[in-house]
């Protein structure tokens, strides 16, 4: 196995990490007080073509497969502070390019990829509702046949980028069998009439720049030509997108790991108590070393995973180890890296901030409960299919 970068991974990284200069905000923190997501910094992500990364590149974007993409927001969240920027920008492409990419028609992706690229537009993901949240089958909001398309009616919440979108990727019901059949997609732009979004955004405790809001559909008509795959095919096109966004979207967060252990490396050499360097003493020492044992494993399970989607002939989802291992580890490695940098680390800025960002990472795209059974049946039915041994 050999896990070293290729020369045009490098090549990607090394073009993201040119980008820092540009995304650095003196603003960041006022901007995550206030819960504000940044249009102009939006647009320069946009400038450098990463709102259309895994679009073709005979259709304007970068063709990049599931590690590449893991690995280039790896980058972005290691060179960018503003995590929420990162988030947004993550939760754009796995949960809104990713549906428009490989289960939208020819015609759907020349309507959309080449607004999407010229106007730099940002799209929502809209599935969770009050009553529908870990349990997706509870979904209420519904898309009724009318004359050639549908009346959608309902409400989606805690909708990330919702506030400042520009179009929404929607999962409503068409059925009622009580099966994966049920749900069916579609994509609308978000001046759709009917359709109603927060405009002040949700005061939450991290990823406080991207903007979250709620979605309300009333009566909003949508033509057939914008349901994306068949009437009742929305399961897997949602599947998929999850997928994706355990092991792309959360890539950021080993990005920040990987700045975390920098500035703890820095701090712990620079700050002297009783005579020397917080460093020499063994148990900082070993605290940084676990930190770094962390990061390394849940990188591997997480970029293993990004491999396995980009495999046609995958068994199994090994993207649910990955977001657990990751959000689990980014979470334990914010708490060290605020405790190794003493009454510094609670004052606000970049070490709480990081801390805050890691904070939700255990409930969305699945919360770690709902995936440890998942994980759980996974390992069961592979128990069940196989003959048992001897030994
Ligand atoms: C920062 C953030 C961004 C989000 N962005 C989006 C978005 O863009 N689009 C979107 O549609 N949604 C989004 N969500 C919503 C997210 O998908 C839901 O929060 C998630 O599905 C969990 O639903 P819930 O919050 O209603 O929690 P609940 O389902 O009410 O769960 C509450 C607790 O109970 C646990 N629990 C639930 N069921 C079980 C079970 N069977 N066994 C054991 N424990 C269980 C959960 O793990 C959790 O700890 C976002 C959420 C957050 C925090």
């Amino acid at each position: 196995m050999n896990f070293a970068p290729t020369p045009a991974q490098q090549a990607l990284q090394a073009r993201i990490a040119a980008l820092a200069p540009l995304l650095a905000d003196e603003q960041l923190q006022a901007r995550d007080q206030a819960a504000q997501f940044s249009r102009s910094l939006w647009q320069r992500l946009c400038d450098a073509g990463l709102h259309l990364l895994p679009v073709p590149v005979e259709q304007g974007g970068a063709g990049l497969g599931a590690l590449d993409l893991a690995l280039c927001l790896e980058s972005l969240g290691e060179h960018c502070q503003d995590t929420g920027l990162v988030f947004a920008l993550a939760a754009h492409l796995c949960a809104c390019i990713h549906p428009l990419v490989f289960f939208a028609s020819p015609a759907q992706q020349q309507e959309w990829l080449p607004r999407i690229r010229k106007q730099g537009l940002l799209g929502a993901h809209a599935i969770t509702e009050p009553q529908a949240g870990s349990d997706i089958a509870a979904m209420r909001t519904r898309a009724e046949r009318h004359n050639d398309g549908y009346l959608i009616s309902g409400h989606k919440c805690y909708i990330s980028n919702a506030p400042a979108c520009d179009f929404i990727v929607l999962h409503a019901r068409t059925g009622d069998t009580g099966s994966f059949l049920d749900y069916s997609s579609f994509v609308l732009d978000r001046h759709t009439p009917g359709v109603s979004i927060s405009t002040r955004p949700h005061d939450k405790v991290g990823l406080r720049s991207t903007e979250m809001g709620d979605i309300l559909f009333d009566k909003a008509w949508v033509h057939e030509s914008q349901r994306i795959g068949g009437e009742g095919g929305g399961g897997p096109i949602f599947q998929a997108s999850m997928g994706w966004e355990r092991c792309c979207l959360f890539a950021m967060y080993l990005g920040t790991m990987k700045r975390q252990l920098a500035r703890c490396c820095a701090h712990l050499e620079t700050r002297q108590q009783f005579g020397r360097p917080l460093i020499e003493q063994q148990a900082l020492a070993h605290r940084l070393a676990e930190m770094q044992l962390r990061y390394e494993s849940a990188r591997l399970v997480c970029l293993q995973a990004a491999w396995s989607l980009d495999q046609p002939e995958r068994r199994g989802d090994a993207t649910l180890a990955a977001k657990l291992a990751v959000s689990d580890a980014a979470l334990r490695n914010s708490l060290d890296a605020l405790h190794l940098h003493g009454a510094l680390g609670v004052l606000s800025g970049e070490v709480e901030r990081d801390l805050r960002n890691v904070l939700p990472a255990s409930l969305f795209s699945g919360s770690t409960e709902v995936l440890k059974n998942q994980l759980a049946q996974q390992l069961r039915s592979e128990f069940k299919r196989k003959p048992r041994g001897r030994s």
